[in-house]
C-alpha cells in the first residue's frame, strides 16, 4: 500500500473511522520526494535505533525500518495505533508508543530499545503547535542522540538558526544554538501535507555539539540571562535584565560594565559568548550575596 498519498488517507479514515485532528497537529506528508530527504538526511545505518515523533500513519515510518536495526515511534493519538499496526504490520522491527511525546523519558526509551544498536536517530515531522517544547526538551534532556532530523514550520526554523542582529534572533536561537549546530536540509511548500497548513514547512538537521561552546558557571542563571533579555527585546539590556535574578538597575548597569557590554546595547546584538560572559558575571553576583 502506498501510504504517502492522499486518497490512502482518505482510505484509511473511512474504514478506521479516523477524524484528523487539528488540534493534534495532523498535516501528514504525502510526497515521496520529501520523505526521502528527512530519511537521507538522518543517514539511517543497520545498527540504528531510530526515534520517531509522531509517526501519524507511519509514511516516515515505514521508510526507517527499512533501513534501520529498530525503530521506536512514538504517537500520542490513541486512535493512529490501530492504524500503525495495520500500515506497519510487515516490519518486525517497530515498536510503536502510544504516549505525549513531552512526557516521555527519551533516554529511558534508548535504554529499553536499544540493546543490538550503536548510533541513534531522532526524526520527525513535528506538530506545529508544540515544535517548540518539543526541540527544548530534547536538548535540555541531554537526550544520547547522533542526529536530530525534524520538519518544522518554516518560521521557527528560521528563529533557531538565526544570527545576532536578525529580526528572527531570539531566546530560542540562542539556546538551540549552545546545544547544537543547525543545518537547513529542504523547504518544503504547504501543499505536499493532508491537510493542507497554513504555513511552510523546513527540514532541520541538528548536529548535537560534542562539547559546549562557551564556558559557564551556572547553566540555570545563563538560559535565566537570556530570556530575561529577550523578555522586553526593545528595551536596552540595562532595563531588559532588571528582575533577572534579583536585580535592579544599577546592579544590571554594573554587571553589564563588568562583562564589557555597553548597557545600552540589546539582547538581539549579543551573541552566544557574549551572552556566556554576561551570565557568568549574573552567576558571580549572585552568589557573592549569598
Ligand atoms: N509523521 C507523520 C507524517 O509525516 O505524515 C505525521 C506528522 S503530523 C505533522 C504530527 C504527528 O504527531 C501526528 O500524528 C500527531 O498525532 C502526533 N502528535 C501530536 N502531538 C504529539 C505529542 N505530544 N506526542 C507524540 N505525538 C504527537
Amino acid at each position: 500500500m502506498k501510504l504517502y498519498s492522499a486518497s490512502t488517507i482518505r482510505d484509511i479514515e473511512e474504514r478506521h473511522g479516523f477524524h484528523l485532528s487539528k488540534s493534534l497537529g495532523q498535516n501528514f506528508l504525502t510526497d515521496k520526494g520529501i520523505i526521502d530527504e528527512i530519511i537521507e538526511g538522518a543517514d539511517i545505518k543497520e545498527d540504528d535505533l531510530v526515534i520517531e515523533i509522531g509517526p501519524g500513519i507511519g509514511v516516515l515510518t515505514a521508510e526507517a525500518a527499512e533501513r534501520a536495526g529498530k525503530v521506536v515511534a512514538v504517537e500520542i493519538d490513541k486512535g493512529l495505533i490501530p492504524i500503525l499496526n495495520e500500515t506497519l504490520a510487515q516490519y518486525d522491527n517497530v515498536t510503536v508508543v502510544n504516549k505525549d511525546i513531552l512526557k516521555t523519558d527519551i533516554n529511558a526509551l534508548i535504554a529499553e530499545y536499544g540493546a543490538g544498536t550503536k548510533g541513534v536517530k531522532i526524526i520527525g515531522n513535528l506538530p506545529y503547535y508544540i515544535t517548540t517544547p518539543i526541540v527544548m526538551k530534547i536538548l535540555e534532556d541531554g537526550v544520547r542522540a547522533d542526529s536530530i532530523i525534524i520538519m518544522m514550520q518554516k518560521e521557527v526554523a528560521d528563529r533557531i538558526r538565526s544570527k545576532p542582529g536578525k529580526k528572527t534572533y531570539g531566546a530560542l536561537s540562542v539556546a538551540v544554538q549552545y546545544y547544537c549546530t543547525a543545518e537547513n536540509l529542504i523547504d518544503v511548500p504547504r501543499t505536499v501535507f493532508v491537510p493542507q497548513p497554513n504555513v511552510d514547512s523546513t527540514v532541520l538537521k541538528l548536529n548535537i555539539r560534542p562539547e559546549r561552546p562557551v564556558e559557564l558557571i551556572d547553566e540555570k542563571i545563563f538560559f535565566e540571562t537570556v530570556k530575561g533579555g529577550f523578555g522586553q527585546r526593545r528595551k536596552t539590556l540595562s532595563n531588559a535584565l532588571v528582575g533577572v535574578c534579583g536585580m535592579d538597575k544599577p546592579t544590571a548597569a554594573e554587571i553589564l560594565k563588568t562583562a564589557d557590554i555597553d548597557p545600552i546595547r540589546r539582547a538581539e546584538t549579543l551573541d552566544l559568548n557574549e551572552f556566556a560572559r554576561l551570565a557568568n558575571e549574573v552567576t558571580k553576583w549572585k552568589n557573592s550575596k549569598k
